[in-house]
């Protein structure tokens, strides 16, 4: 069990057993970043106020979305002049992701500067790539994990598309709402063709726009630089493309209304005209799409 920050320790699931180093350090909170419950090896005579996060120490698994919750249970911790014990099992990565979470929002740090610090203090942390991604992310989020932003939307669709590859149970809280259906002053995309409302603004998933050039080597003789563009809007998969979407790894995106091809969806991913690779891709064709911009009506 080591000291890293004022009222923070981390340590290993072994570190539980000894109670007495627990209660000479004044924990009061353990937060257990682990595939088990580690409640039995705690004592039975002291009360601690605990949180569990399910992980297991794989690239694929989720620690951004717990991040915010559990950088305030340590927060709670400290404010109440106790301290937080994070644990994994052996110490090095799933606990070391939280702390350097915890470290990056306290002093507002970047990942590299917050992991650095707790290297110096713990040099066998080795956080794995997926972490690593997932805390370049949270610096990316300002510490702060909104999950409106397409950012954090990107994200959780990579990390589903990880997951089930077998796409039987992508969780439905992943599909936007269908515009069709509710109303809203947002600017809104149509079906040229029949004008049926297929998506919103803020389901667009904005990437960076690729060099062209360089990524489609064999094109490199062209000068391509001065007109890259996006021919596609890359977005969140939206409810009334559900069905088309399960069971399979790509394919076409038709319009529900006037089942015109309006785009197409590869889970594996797909390259913008621009070059960049978008995975998974759901894109909508510019040229089969009108925007419609809210009319404001005053009273
Ligand atoms: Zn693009
Ligand atoms: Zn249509």
């Amino acid at each position: 069990m080591l000291l890293v920050d004022s009222g923070l320790y981390i340590g290993a699931a072994a570190h539980l057993n000894d109670h007495q180093a627990l209660s000479e350090a004044n924990v009061t909170h353990i937060l257990s970043v682990d595939s088990l419950d580690p409640g039995q090896l705690l004592p039975d005579d002291v009360r601690f106020e605990r949180k569990w996060i399910y992980a297991l120490d794989e690239a694929t698994c989720d620690l951004l979305s717990y991040m915010d919750e559990c950088v305030l249970f340590i927060q709670q911790a400290v404010d109440g002049g106790g301290a937080a014990f994070v644990h994994c099992q052996a110490g090095r990565s799933r606990s070391a992701t939280i702390v350097t979470a915890y470290l990056m929002q306290k002093y507002q740090l970047s990942f590299s500067e917050a992991y650095q610090r707790l290297r110096t203090i713990k040099q066998d942390v080795q956080v794995n790539s997926g972490f690593e991604e997932q805390l370049c992310l949270y610096e990316a989020l300002q510490w702060k994990v909104d999950t409106s932003s397409s950012l954090y939307k990107q994200y959780r669709l990579t990390k589903v598309t990880e997951k089930y590859p077998e796409l039987r149970h992508v969780p439905r809280e992943l599909f936007a709402v269908d515009p069709a259906h509710s109303s809203s002053t947002e600017v809104s995309y149509r079906c040229r063709k029949c004008r049926r409302t297929l998506f919103r603004d803020s389901s667009i998933l904005s990437h960076p726009v690729g060099k062209g050039a360089t990524a489609f080597s064999y094109r490199k003789s062209i000068n391509f630089s001065d007109d890259v563009q996006c021919t596609s809007y890359f977005i969140e998969p939206v409810q009334w493309m559900e069905q088309a979407l399960l069971g399979v790894m790509d394919g076409q995106l038709l319009c529900p209304k006037c089942n015109s091809k309006v785009g197409s969806f590869s889970w594996c991913g797909d390259q913008c005209s621009c070059g960049r690779w978008v995975t998974p891709a759901f894109q909508l064709h510019r040229n089969r799409v009108d925007e419609i911009r809210p009319v404001n009506i005053k009273k």
